[in-house]
């Protein structure tokens, strides 16, 4: 596997290539949710770029960035493995040179959930996509479900700046108990790490409370409090009910609904969602 670290290694590896190219971004510490995605590609394309770059420019939170999981070596291992031909793994001030003074801001679809409760994160998400986008020339971008904003907002970006890099969604890969994987999961406590399922069982509920005839969001809002609550570890950022293409909560579930949540546990910020009555 190719390690680009330059900006202009990643022009001319790409320069030099006719076939089709697939990407997968990804901020490392790759799990399986990551390479169902580079499986995709691999399947897809003819050749496979993964990025791995920790993006300051997308954290709200200093500590959260500071602690985010790295381990470069294993991820190349993993890569190598999974058919990947080349890893684009910039440092920050490759990416954002001292001179940088180029942002992109979508608006009404960060308005609510992620973009409502971490300020500036989808201007740090669309700026590094776009850049992504640019370099790697890719013909296709495989984003994972499990950031289902993040998706919604890439899709936007690149159908309202006409990008040529098509954007494919893939379902979220979850853990034997429930629970989405995350680079971030690996930060959790033992105990932490066996309670955190609530999170997904309290989408699950809901899901079983809509397909049972209940359609008053509020009354799945608080069944979804009342679980994950119950797991004591929990606090709770945001639970949302939500119309999938606006983001706006719906005062009625009438699908295809985005059911999807945040919370902390301890200082780990976790999001898991579910659609429901998907077209
Ligand atoms: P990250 O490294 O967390 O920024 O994620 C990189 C890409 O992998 C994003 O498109 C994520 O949505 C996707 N991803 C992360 N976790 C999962 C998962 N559990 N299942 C599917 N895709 C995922």
């Amino acid at each position: 596997v190719r390690e680009l670290k330059t900006v202009n290694e990643l022009k001319v590896w790409r320069h030099q290539l006719e076939c089709s190219v697939g990407l997968v971004p990804t901020m490392g510490y790759l799990h399986e949710g990551h390479l169902s995605l580079i499986q995709a590609s691999t399947a897809e394309n003819e050749k496979t770029i993964v990025s791995i770059f920790v993006n300051p420019a997308q954290f709200n939170q200093q500590a959260d960035f500071d602690h985010y999981p790295r381990d470069l070596h294993r991820d190349l291992e993993l890569c190598r493995d999974a058919g990947v031909d080349a890893v684009f793994m910039p440092t920050a001030e490759e990416l954002y040179p001292e001179s940088y003074d180029t942002w992109i801001n979508l608006d009404r679809i960060t308005r609510r959930l992620e973009g409502e409760h971490r300020p500036g994160h989808f201007r740090g998400v669309a700026t590094v996509v776009f850049l992504l986008f640019q370099l790697s020339q890719a013909d296709t971008a495989y984003f994972g479900e499990k950031d289902a904003q993040q998706l919604l907002v890439v899709k936007r970006m690149a159908a309202d700046l006409h990008l040529q890099t098509k954007v494919k969604g893939l379902p979220t890969v979850r853990e034997a108990d429930g629970l989405a994987m995350s680079s971030r999961n690996a930060r959790l406590s033992q105990h932490e790490r066996e309670v955190a399922p609530a999170l997904y069982r309290a989408l699950q509920k809901a899901k079983e409370m809509y397909d049972s005839g209940i359609d008053d969001p509020d009354v799945i809002h608080d069944k979804m409090v009342e679980i994950i609550n119950s797991a004591e570890l929990f606090t709770i950022d945001y639970i949302s009910l939500a119309d999938i293409d606006t983001l706006e909560e719906q005062q009625k579930i009438t699908p295809p609904t985005l059911i999807s949540l945040a919370a902390f546990i301890g200082d780990v910020r976790l999001i898991d969602n579910i659609i429901i009555g998907r077209r």
